[in-house]
């Protein structure tokens, strides 16, 4: 980031609670700027339904073009009942697979850490998931999603098939970027997560993670495989810091880590490429069930925007410090509905404010 320019943020609230959490995502980050001395510059763009209400398509041309002169994308969450008839092309979900596709987003990431206050969301026992924080590198370009697809034949003959291709420069670049993130946690450990025992696949992304591996000698680097690293999630959360795999185990294995928290609803993510600007936006969906409501949890909107600070902006003490005015609103008992169980609740709006009172 050059010191005179703002660094510039493209901001796609998308449909449903995705317009309510990411305002809240922007008054944070103003407030994040206004205090580390950060110039940042939003400017609005449509995708998902919204889009398609306004000029019939889920990412016109004019969002894409916005985002290109972006340093970074703030996206809410694309989708709904409304939108779910029309044509492949035109349905919102279009929207995210054009901006990976465009920008080259090959590493989604996305961290999972037991907040202290939260500890009795897991479904695991405290002292399993006590001190949980690991980060997951899922390959995001390529594998078996897409892969030629075939389908044949017809009554018990009918057949199908996916295909898994990964070259070794896709390979390549998905571990290096997790080395590279690995360098910036304390732990610089980094589990390359394959099928080697029997995929092809795996087979070479086995030979071309250690051979990345070598160029980092300050990380440790180890192989894990994935029906061994399901079942470590859940015995011993704690052992990963740096998880990198490709596309369909890292899909898989990230909704267990979900599973792992016991919250879906906080949990940011990040898709990063060789070159600006990365993907924000937090792992949830559009939520039409509490749409408009102004009860929608706002803290992994909140979270994402510590991740656009931490791996968009590089502005560490910006992001930890967001990341820990929404422990201390934990801590001190703040929640919305979801969270909330049978306590009083918070609305969107007061849970943000809960967040921004506790800014050191
Ligand atoms: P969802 O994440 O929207 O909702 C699942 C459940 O979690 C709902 O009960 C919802 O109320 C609750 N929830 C989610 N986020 C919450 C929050 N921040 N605060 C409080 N409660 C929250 O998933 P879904 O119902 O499967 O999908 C709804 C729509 O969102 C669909 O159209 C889907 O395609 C879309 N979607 C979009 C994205 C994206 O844009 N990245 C991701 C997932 C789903």
């Amino acid at each position: 980031m050059n010191g005179s320019q703002p660094y510039r943020v493209a901001v796609i609230a998308g449909d449903g609670i995705g317009a309510e959490v990411t305002a809240e995502a922007v008054r944070v980050l103003s407030e994040a700027g206004r205090r580390f001395g950060i110039g940042l510059a939003f400017e609005e763009g449509l995708a998902g339904g919204a889009a398609i209400d306004a000029v019939g398509h889920p990412i016109p041309e004019d969002t894409v073009a916005l985002c290109r002169r972006s340093d970074a994308i703030l996206l809410g969450a694309c989708g709904g009942p409304k939108w779910d008839r029309g044509p492949a092309a035109l349905r919102p979900e279009q929207a995210l697979f054009v901006l990976r596709k465009t920008f080259q987003l090959y590493a989604n990431l996305r961290p999972a850490r037991m907040s202290p206050p939260l500890l009795g969301a897991s479904p695991l026992r405290r002292e399993v998931v006590d001190g949980t924080d690991f980060l997951i590198v899922r390959e995001l370009c390529g594998g078996l999603y897409y892969g030629a697809q075939s389908r044949t034949g017809a009554g018990d003959a009918r057949s199908a098939s996916d295909t898994l291709p990964y070259s070794a420069a896709e390979i390549r670049r998905v571990v290096r970027k997790a080395c590279e993130l690995a360098r910036l946690r304390p732990r610089r450990q980094v589990t390359s997560v394959d099928k080697a025992n029997v995929l092809e696949t795996s087979r070479l992304w086995r030979e071309v993670a250690t051979e990345t591996a070598r160029e980092y000698p300050d990380v440790r680097f180890a192989h894990m495989l994935v029906d061994n690293a399901a079942l470590q999630l859940v015995r011993d959360p704690t052992q990963f810091d740096v998880i990198v795999t490709e596309n369909t185990f890292g899909d898989i294995l990230s909704d267990e880590a979900a599973g792992v928290l016991g919250s879906l609803g906080l949990m940011p993510s990040a898709s990063l490429g060789d070159h600006p600007p990365g993907l924000f936006e937090p792992v949830h969906g559009t939520a039409p069930d509490i749409a408009g409501k102004g009860v929608a949890n706002p803290l992994a909107a909140i979270l994402t925007a510590a991740l656009l600070l931490r791996y968009g902006a590089g502005h560490e003490d910006a992001a930890a410090a967001i990341e820990a005015a929404a422990t201390r609103a934990l801590a001190d008992g703040c929640r919305t509905a979801d969270m909330a169980g049978t306590a009083p609740a918070l609305g969107t709006r007061a849970m943000t404010d809960a967040v921004l009172a506790r800014f050191a």
